[in-house]
């Protein structure tokens, strides 16, 4: 995908660092969940995630690489969607790449199914039905 500006090994600092001398604006978290968990995800509900590799996508206009850092971080209220499947110490995040395209544009463009509508879509206007996709 052309839309792609940087793919990185997980370092957490030196994506940091991308992030904030970077123009993107949409970050793909991609998640490997060990094993198969239940989960309840704020208000949306509880809901049986399957093991296997998610990719997440969001964004931020100001502060990329503090949302970014703030995704990495285990010390943290939760308050995102994002942030309960996270909490789970089955899941890690083992790639995060960084777009200088709409999320809802990245997010289309990848593959997978969606195990939890809505999920990361509360302010979706583009008809995602979720911002959270399981590859595999
Ligand atoms: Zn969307």
């Amino acid at each position: 995908m052309t839309a792609e500006t940087a793919l990185f090994e997980l370092d957490a600092q030196s994506i940091i660092d991308d992030a904030i001398h970077s123009a993107a604006r949409t970050y793909a978290l991609h998640i490997v969940l060990a094993r198969r968990q239940h989960l309840t995800v704020g208000r949306l509900g509880d809901f049986t995630f399957p093991a296997g590799r998610y990719i997440y996508t969001g964004s931020a206009r100001k502060n990329l690489a503090a949302r970014v850092k703030r995704h990495l971080s285990t010390d943290k209220k939760l308050r995102w969607h994002i942030d309960y499947l996270l909490a789970s110490p089955s899941a890690s995040v083992v790639l995060v790449q960084l777009f200088d395209k709409d999320e809802c544009l990245v997010n289309q463009h990848h593959g997978g199914v969606v195990v939890v509508p809505r999920f990361g879509a509360s302010d979706c206007r583009q008809g995602c039905g979720s911002h959270l996709k399981r590859l595999s």
